[in-house]
């Protein structure tokens, strides 16, 4: 499988690692936008959240957690965005499941949430389209 991420697992491709546990693996993203930026993998590759089995979820989690209580209660951020993209359309390019932490401190203005009224607006429509019960 032609996969980058499980090429990073089997060190084909060197990481900065940040943490590792018997189910998870994190490292930096290379990209260079925020200082920080990390991406939390699991060892077993699945697409994304939405093919994901709820047992590799679970430990994913539990380590973005670890993680990013570490960076707020040790190395003096004091906030996190947390972000996985799901699906090319969402903007995913690697098809490996893997959550994003972006580490922040104050004011920092690195990641920008969307903007107030960019939406239809149209609520009602929106949650008839969308609900499930
Ligand atoms: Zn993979």
């Amino acid at each position: 499988m032609d996969c980058i991420f499980c090429k990073i697992l089997n060190k084909e491709i060197p990481s900065y690692k940040i943490y590792e546990d018997e189910y998870t693996y994190a490292f930096l993203d290379i990209a260079n936008d925020v200082d920080g930026h990390t991406l939390v993998i699991p060892k077993k590759h699945c697409t994304n959240t939405l093919d994901a089995d709820s047992e590799t979820l679970h430990h994913v989690i539990d380590t973005v957690k670890l993680i990013s209580n570490h960076y707020v209660n040790v190395c003096g951020y004091t906030g996190v965005n947390i972000l996985s993209c799901n699906g090319e359309d969402s903007g995913q390019s690697v098809f490996h499941l893997h959550y994003h932490i972006f580490p922040r401190i104050k004011n920092d203005g690195k990641f920008n949430f969307p903007k107030p009224n960019m939406g239809s607006g149209k609520f009602e429509e929106i949650q008839n389209k969308l609900k499930i019960n």
